[in-house]
């Protein structure tokens, strides 16, 4: 594999190394959360602004996750209510 950096995972995406500690992550943004919030005392403009921009980021992919979890729980709701009442 290359040394490019990955926008996407896969098993052979190269770890990015926390150099603050042991850890070791498969997405970039991954490494820049567990930065932001392990070391943020730490931290560098750069890396400061990885972080925000991981973070929204994880804010959004979790409100869609919400969003769309909602939605199911409903069509679930509403199924079994229509095949509880034509089944009377
Ligand atoms: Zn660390």
């Amino acid at each position: 594999m290359s040394g490019t950096t990955p926008t996407d995972t896969t098993d052979d995406d190269p770890p990015h190394d926390c150099p603050d500690c042991d850890r070791r992550f498969h997405r970039e943004s991954y490494l820049a959360l567990h930065r932001g919030q392990a070391h943020g005392d730490e931290l560098t403009d750069g890396e400061r602004a990885a972080y925000e921009a991981a973070r929204e980021e994880e804010e959004e992919e979790l409100r869609m996750f919400r969003l769309q979890a909602l939605a199911a729980l409903v069509f679930i709701y509403f199924g079994f209510l229509l095949v509880y009442a034509f089944s009377l």
